[in-house]
Parts: C-alpha cells; structure tokens; sequence
C-alpha cells in the first residue's frame, strides 16, 4: 500500500517564509482580532466617514453587534498595538482578512494579508525602500527589481503602490505579468499622523511606514495556481501537487 504524507499547503508554507523573513530582519509578530469594532478597522485609520470602503456592499457587518466588522485589512492592529507600546516599534501581522464580495477566479471573501509596521525616531520613505527591497530578494532571490508608484490610502501619506519584476519571466513579459513585466505586490506608505495620534504617539518626534501585502496572490503567481478559490478548497490534489 502507498504510504500517505502530510504536506504543508502552498499558503501556510508562503506566509510561514514570508514572517521568518522578517523576524530574521528584527521585527516582532502581533496579531488583531479577527473581528473588530469599526473604530479600530476604519476610524483610527483615518477613513473617513463616508468612505466607500465601509459600505455594506464591502464590508462583512456582524449582524446585532453594534459597529462590528470582520477585518477588511490587518491594519487593524496598528492603532491596537500602538496604544499598548512605546517607539520603536517593528512590527508583522499575519493574519485572513475578509471582504464582502463576488467570488471569481481573482476574487475571494476571505483572503491572507501580512502588515507591517515600523516606527521611530528619523523613519523615512528611504528605510521603507529599503526595507522592502531586503525583503523581496530574500523572498525571490537577489534579481528581483522593486519600483514604487504614487497611490492613496486613508492610512498613509505619501502612499506608494509596490511592484516587483515578474519572476516567471524576469522582466520580459508574460502572461502572468500581463507583458507588462511588473506584478503589483504590495501597498505602503508613511504612516498618516492622525493615525500616530490614534495610537498615542507623538508625529512631531516619530514617524513610522506601514506596508500591506495580499499572501493570496503572491502563492498563486509563485505556485501556478491559476483560481484563487482553490486555494480554500480543502482539495488534496492541489495540496499533495506542492
Ligand atoms: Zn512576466
């Protein structure tokens, strides 16, 4: 009879090597609760009221509890951690994260996200870069290039989107990189200081940067895994391929 191994299943694996990474680097692992009350998920984050992110339509709402959400993001623990800790501060929370919305081929209720959070005396955008081109080429090797591009989110400002070079094709152009030869990878940024404020931090003598990255999507381009609903199927054939 064929003996039956367990294997590690392709995201549990990723999100594993992803946080040695960085505990390597001298961060510390925190974590947030899976739900939150709309203060921590939204507000602390300077979201506006209004927000689109906060509609029904985006957000999963826990029906008869007053202003809870499921976490959209693992931003949630920032301000969390903040409250509880002094400067400096270096942080990775690993973590699923939900949104509220049609599944398809690239789209799931439920995905992985690992945040990052630094914070001191002199933090600059230059240690964010620098910080995450480290990080890429431990992940993918030391060929791999990153660009940032301006973007917005409430959280940070200046915001950045991050992109790394396609490592299927190295640059050239494939189908997975949608010839451009970039994979967008990962949101970032200075950290806002109403949120400093929000965590009792004063942004006159600190400043800190926050980085974002979907666990989901990288597995998928890493692994060949062309449905991201599979990765939430429990089905061993995907499991046992890896
Ligand atoms: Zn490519």
């Amino acid at each position: 009879m064929e003996e039956t191994k367990g294997n590690i299943h392709p995201l549990s694996r990723t999100m594993d090597e992803i946080v040695r990474i960085f505990t390597d680097m001298g961060f510390e692992i925190a974590l947030g609760p899976e739900m939150e009350n709309e203060y921590y998920n939204f507000d602390a984050l300077n979201f506006p009221k209004n927000h689109p992110a906060r509609d029904m339509q985006d957000t999963f709402w826990l029906k008869g509890v007053k202003e809870t959400v499921l976490r959209t993001h693992t931003s949630n623990a920032q301000v969390r951690f903040m409250e509880k800790n002094k400067p400096p501060l270096r942080i990775v929370v690993p973590g699923k994260v939900f949104r509220h919305e049609a599944t398809d081929a690239t789209h799931e209720t439920q995905f992985h996200q690992i945040e990052g959070l630094v914070v001191g005396e002199n933090v600059t955008l230059p240690n964010l870069k620098a910080t995450l081109e480290t990080f890429f080429k431990k992940l993918f090797g030391d060929d791999v290039k990153m660009r940032m591009r301006p973007s917005f989110f409430p959280f940070v400002e200046p915001g950045v989107e991050i992109d790394i070079s396609c490592f299927l094709c190295g640059g050239s152009g494939c189908s997975v990189c949608k010839k451009s030869g970039w994979i967008e990878v990962m949101g970032a940024g200075m950290v806002h200081p109403n949120v400093l404020i929000a965590g009792g931090i004063d942004p006159r003598k600190y400043a800190g940067f926050a980085f974002g990255m979907g666990v989901d999507r990288l597995v998928m381009v890493k692994y060949g895994i062309e449905d991201v609903r599979l990765i939430y199927s429990g089905d061993l054939r995907l499991v046992n391929q890896f």
